[in-house]
This record gives structure tokens, C-alpha cells and sequence, in this order.
């Protein structure tokens, strides 16, 4: 059996090459992490090979990229929404409207703007808090002290759900150095994790990209985000 775009069902025997590239990857990481295929650049085709081998969560960098594929893909009523990407507090109210979950939490202010805005919604949004490790230009987060910091304020939010944190090494760091990266990580929402909170929950961790997903799984992570591993390079 194979749908509109050639794309076989599960279990039939000739899979695509995402489909034996998502198992792949299944087969290396136990059943309890979340695989979460990033579509950023990634053609509505693949994406629904992705579907189509069972694949749900889906992750984009971008609020406008991300509204194109839901209206493509609106006959598929099951995808989970993640947004991965810094998010502009102009865009927040639209970011509510089109992702269950936002990855990319990196600032009080923003994440005070989407309580605001998530007044009663149902459910409530789930936030992951991104988190810089080391220095790093390229990217946002809260470095841990300023996070210790500034918990109890986020812990006020009752619009949201705060889940975890999520963490992104910097570029080019060797496989020991991001090991070392993921471990704090975990380290760090533990220690959160047994402070007596209202609100916050972190029992998600979502790290690991295609380069270091492995490394990510063996210190902890329950969400991996791949793209390349599954799709191919980007453009
Ligand atoms: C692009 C991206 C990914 C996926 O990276 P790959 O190297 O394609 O697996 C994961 N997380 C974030 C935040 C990204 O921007």
C-alpha cells in the first residue's frame, strides 16, 4: 500500500530512505527518547516520508517557514509542533498559535511575554529553557547563574508549562567537549529538578543534533533534534 506520493506504509517491505534512516536511528536510541525530525529546508515530500514512518514531532527554526508547512500538511491532524528557533517577541502571539512546544525559551522577558499571551489556552504551552553552557555568539540562552537567577520568576508563570532545558553546543567542539556540554546540561536540570518549584517540572532535555545525538542519549536527553541524519544537507 503506498499513499498519493509514493511513499510506502510501515511494514511494507520497500521503505523510503528517510523511512530506513529514521529505524536507523531507532534502533540506536532507546524507545523513551523523543526523535524529532527538523524540517527546516526540508520539502513537504520528505516530510511526509517522515509521517509516514511514524515520525510526529517536528521541529522548525521559523515562525513564517513553519506556518507554509502547516498548511500544506493541515490533513495530517497528529503533528506536534516544535519551535527551535530564537523567537522574536514580535512573533510570539503567532508562535502560540502554531507550536505546542517552544524549544527555544532563551530570555524572562520573552518567556513573561508568552505567559501574557497564553492566557487560557489549553494546554498549556510547553517551554524548554535554552541554555548557554559556554560563550558562544552565535547563539542565546541564559548562562546558569543568571538562570538560578531568574527560576523563581519563571516558576510564576502559570500559563505555561515549563518542561526542561534545551542546550546546543557550540560549533566545532571535539566529541569529549560536547560530552562534557551535555553532561552539565543534565547536571543542571537535575539540580533544578530538586529544588521544590510551584510550576516548573524539567524532566525534558532536549539535546542532541545529527553530529551528537548519541553522545546526547548516553548523558540524558529525551528529545533529539535531527535534520541532516534524516533528510540530507541542507542547501
Ligand atoms: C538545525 C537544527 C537542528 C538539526 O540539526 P542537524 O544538524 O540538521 O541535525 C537541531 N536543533 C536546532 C536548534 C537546529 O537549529
Amino acid at each position: 500500500m503506498s499513499n498519493s506520493f509514493g511513499v510506502n506504509a510501515p511494514g511494507s517491505s520497500e521503505k523510503s530512505g528517510v523511512a530506513q534512516r529514521i529505524d536507523a536511528i531507532r534502533q540506536t536510541v532507546p524507545p523513551s527518547v523523543k526523535l524529532m525530525a527538523v524540517t527546516k529546508q526540508v520539502p513537504i515530500e520528505a516530510m511526509r516520508e517522515a509521517y509516514a514512518a511514524g515520525v510526529r514531532d517536528f521541529g522548525e527554526s521559523r515562525v513564517q517557514d513553519a506556518m507554509q508547512k502547516q498548511a500544506q500538511l493541515s490533513d495530517l491532524s497528529d503533528l506536534v509542533w516544535h519551535l527551535i528557533g530564537h523567537l522574536q517577541s514580535n512573533k510570539a502571539a503567532k508562535a502560540l498559535d502554531m507550536f505546542s512546544w517552544i524549544h527555544s525559551a532563551d530570555s524572562l522577558k520573552l518567556v513573561l511575554r508568552l505567559n501574557e499571551l497564553a492566557e487560557g489556552r489549553s494546554p498549556k504551552p510547553k517551554l524548554c529553557l535554552q541554555v548557554k553552557l559556554r560563550p558562544d555568539e552565535a547563539k542565546f540562552g541564559w548562562q546558569p547563574e543568571q538562570l538560578w537567577a531568574e527560576l523563581p520568576e519563571i516558576d510564576c508563570c502559570t500559563n505555561l508549562d515549563v518542561v526542561g532545558l534545551m542546550v546546543i553546543p557550540p560549533y566545532g567542539l571535539s566529541a569529549d567537549e560536547t560530552r562534557a556540554v551535555f553532561d552539565e546540561a543534565a547536571k543542571l536540570a537535575n539540580t533544578i529538578r530538586q529544588q521544590s518549584w510551584q510550576l516548573i517540572r524539567m524532566t525534558e532535555l532536549s539535546m542532541g543534533m545529527s553530529m551528537d545525538y548519541a553522545l546526547a542519549v548516553e548523558a540524558g536527553a529525551t528529545i533529539i533534534r535531527v535534520g541532516r541524519t534524516l533528510f540530507g544537507d541542507r542547501p
